[in-house]
């Protein structure tokens, strides 16, 4: 298919094909290969456009063959909303399993008993609202010394809701040579600040 010529893993792509998704959305075929290859993105999309597997493909086959540490995820999807967060796991988690990798969602209003479980247990790829995910980090445990890939879902509507500090807080315990991904309506005041200090020489994509 489409997906296999942009260079993402067959696991993936035959996951795709079984939910009947066989052509790239144009985001994705902009996207996909720039993650893959290692660098920053920043995008431009709206709900509706793909973006969502647009980051997800891509950052799942990046950290395909490698194991995580527990307590130490290697991948950080960021988003708004505890309803967010469960919307990406679902289109995400499915696509994962076939290449072993594992998920969880770390959001307020859950049991963090739970959260802390699959912690312990080593997970590749936490999607995560900025509030909880530090609250698991001040208890100690979750470090983001591992995460290779830190992805900002909807950053304007987290810098509206109050989570550029936490964000900010958050990126800073990432490793500095980690890819970052930005997506967002708008790219002005607080997103563009996240731009500024996180994005080495990203490149754009408006959809
Ligand atoms: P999103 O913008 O990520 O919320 O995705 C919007 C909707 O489009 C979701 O229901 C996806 O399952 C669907 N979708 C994403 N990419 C594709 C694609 N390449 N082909 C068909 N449907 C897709």
């Amino acid at each position: 298919s489409e997906f296999e010529l942009l260079g993402l893993p067959r696991p993936l792509v035959s996951g795709l094909a079984r939910q009947g998704i066989e052509s790239p959305f144009p985001i994705q075929s902009a996207t996909i290969p720039d993650v893959l290859a290692g660098n920053d993105v920043l995008g431009r999309g709206q709900t509706g456009s793909g973006k969502t597997l647009a980051f997800g493909l891509p950052t799942m086959a990046r950290l395909a063959g490698v194991r995580p540490v527990p307590g130490r995820p290697r991948a950080m999807i960021l988003v708004p909303t505890r309803e967010l967060a469960l919307q990406v796991h679902d289109a995400l988690e499915p696509l994962g399993r076939g290449l072993g990798l594992r998920m969880k969602v770390v959001v307020g209003g859950m049991s963090m008993g739970k959260q802390i479980e699959a912690l312990r247990r080593g997970v590749d790829l936490v999607i995560a609202t900025p509030g909880r995910l530090g609250d698991l980090i001040r208890q100690g445990e979750c470090s983001l010394a591992d995460v290779e890939v830190s992805v900002l879902d909807e950053a304007d509507h987290m810098c509206d809701l109050g989570f550029f500090p936490v964000v900010t807080d958050l990126l800073a315990q990432t490793p500095s040579d980690g890819q970052r991904l930005l997506f967002s309506a708008t790219l002005d005041g607080d997103v563009d600040k996240l731009v500024q200090r996180f994005l080495k020489d990203p490149i754009t994509h408006s959809v």
